[in-house]
């Protein structure tokens, strides 16, 4: 099947630790899979956060410091292109690393927060910043929490009811480097199906919701986008 982005109109890309691979960023699964060194229950989630604020901060500026490296790959780029001629497209990403914003894209709904992101939930502030490492404790004693949806956590609301939104209503769905086993978002790609949208995997690697997508292409997020933007 020959699929080419020029002739949709309401698109949508879902993305995935995989779309960041090629820009060295680590995926959580499959080889080199971060949870592979670090326990989850240790450095994030709430009570890990409850517990330790320093621990699971040194985890994450860790991280800062790794993704504050990479840069936006030929895929990211490919994508930030075409939201200059399709106004009606959007990213919905699972991916926290800000680097399709870095790309120059606009319309990113980030399901699951950004590591450039931090919250003080008792006075109702969020602030964007790439501090690296950043000093999270405040002058009362307090800390600053990444604003990032860690294991046990439930998804933004309105975040996730504006990714239900665009995804009903696209008419081309495109999945890109996402194992398609962290819920709810490895459901959205349903919605899609449902709306009659034609949906296309990109992984290398076979996922559960396989089986859903019209066109697989088992290939790296770049090739496979060089392929369907050219
Ligand atoms: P995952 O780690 O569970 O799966 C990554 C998927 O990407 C795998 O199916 C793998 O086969 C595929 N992949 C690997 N290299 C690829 C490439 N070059 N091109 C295309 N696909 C490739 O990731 P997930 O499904 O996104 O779920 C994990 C959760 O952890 C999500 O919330 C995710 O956003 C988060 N996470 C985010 C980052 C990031 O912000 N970059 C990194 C790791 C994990």
């Amino acid at each position: 099947m020959d699929v080419n982005v020029a002739n949709y109109e309401r698109i949508v890309f879902f993305t995935g630790a995989g779309m960041s691979a090629e820009s060295g960023v680590p995926t959580y699964r499959g080889a080199g899979g971060i949870w592979k060194e670090y326990d989850y229950l240790t450095y994030a989630c709430q009570d890990a956060f409850d517990r330790d604020p320093s621990a699971v901060w040194d985890f994450h500026n860790y991280r800062r410091e790794l993704v504050g490296q990479c840069q936006p790959n030929l895929g990211h780029k490919l994508i930030a292109a075409c939201e200059k001629n399709y106004p009606a497209m959007t990213i919905v990403t699972q991916n926290i690393d800000g680097l399709h914003q870095l790309a120059g894209s606009n319309s990113v709904i980030e399901l699951h927060g950004s590591l450039w992101r931090v919250r003080d939930e008792r006075i109702g502030v969020r602030k964007t910043t790439r501090d690296s490492p950043f000093d999270a404790q405040q002058s009362n004693g307090s800390f600053w929490r990444p604003d990032i949806v860690w294991f046990g956590d439930m998804l933004d609301e309105a975040v996730l009811s504006d990714a239900v939104r665009v995804i009903s209503n696209c008419d081309l769905f495109v999945s890109i480097g996402t194992s398609a086993v962290v819920y709810p978002a490895a459901q959205l790609p349903l919605l899609a199906k449902d709306a009659g949208a034609l949906c296309i995997e990109i992984n290398p690697e076979e996922t559960p919701l396989s089986s859903l997508y019209d066109l697989t292409l088992r290939t790296a997020a770049s090739t496979a986008l060089e392929q369907l933007c050219s």
